[in-house]
């Protein structure tokens, strides 16, 4: 779902659209009239895990998702912990693994969503358990994995240049064919 933001977190008026000078020169954007709290509307960090087991990587699917889209675990960061711990809470909590070593990919731009997501490379132990919100999940040797044309596809295929495999994309075809049903809902964008 999203919500828009229409009223001060501060003092519940109602925000206005006004121009105030900022560091890059005047800006519009959505502020409190009364205490002039701002809007900043940042991006918001998102962990993404491309969670190597056994030597396998696993892809989850989301219990929300088409049946033929699987993707890294991903999760929102929380207040008070590092990515790293982050990444490894997230993990645990939607797969049941235990992370061993965890190390940075890079971060990647999701605008549609205004997040930026920051992606690991994490090696895995443990036993297999999905949370609720994760319905499946298939382990893949490194050259059967397809990469996806969003930002944590982009992150599993600049990993995979990392370990010698030069990643494969999806055909817009087959991207249309896995993400058939998702888009539905949300057809205006
Ligand atoms: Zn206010």
């Amino acid at each position: 779902m999203q919500y828009e933001t229409r009223f001060c977190t501060h003092c519940a008026t109602p925000l206005a659209l006004l121009t105030q000078a900022e560091d890059g020169g005047d800006v519009q954007r959505l502020r409190c009239p009364a205490c002039g709290w701002t809007h900043w509307n940042n991006p918001t960090p998102v962990l993404a895990a491309i969670v190597e087991v056994g030597g396998k990587v696993l892809l989850a699917r989301n219990a929300a998702w088409p049946v033929k889209m699987f993707a890294l675990i991903t999760g929102f960061m929380e207040a008070g912990e590092s990515p790293q711990e982050g990444i490894a809470r997230e993990v645990k909590e939607e797969t049941n693994l235990d992370v061993r070593s965890c190390t940075l990919v890079g971060a990647y731009e999701f605008l549609r969503m205004n997040q930026v997501i920051i992606a690991y490379h994490v090696v895995a132990e443990g036993e297999v358990r999905l949370s609720p919100e994760l319905v499946d999940y298939r382990l893949f040797d490194l050259h059967e994995l397809k990469c996806w044309p969003a930002g944590t596809g982009y992150a599993l295929a600049d990993w995979l240049r990392t370990r010698g495999h030069e990643p494969v994309f999806f055909t817009a075809e087959e991207n249309a064919e896995r993400r058939r049903g998702l888009d539905q809902p949300a057809a205006k964008d």
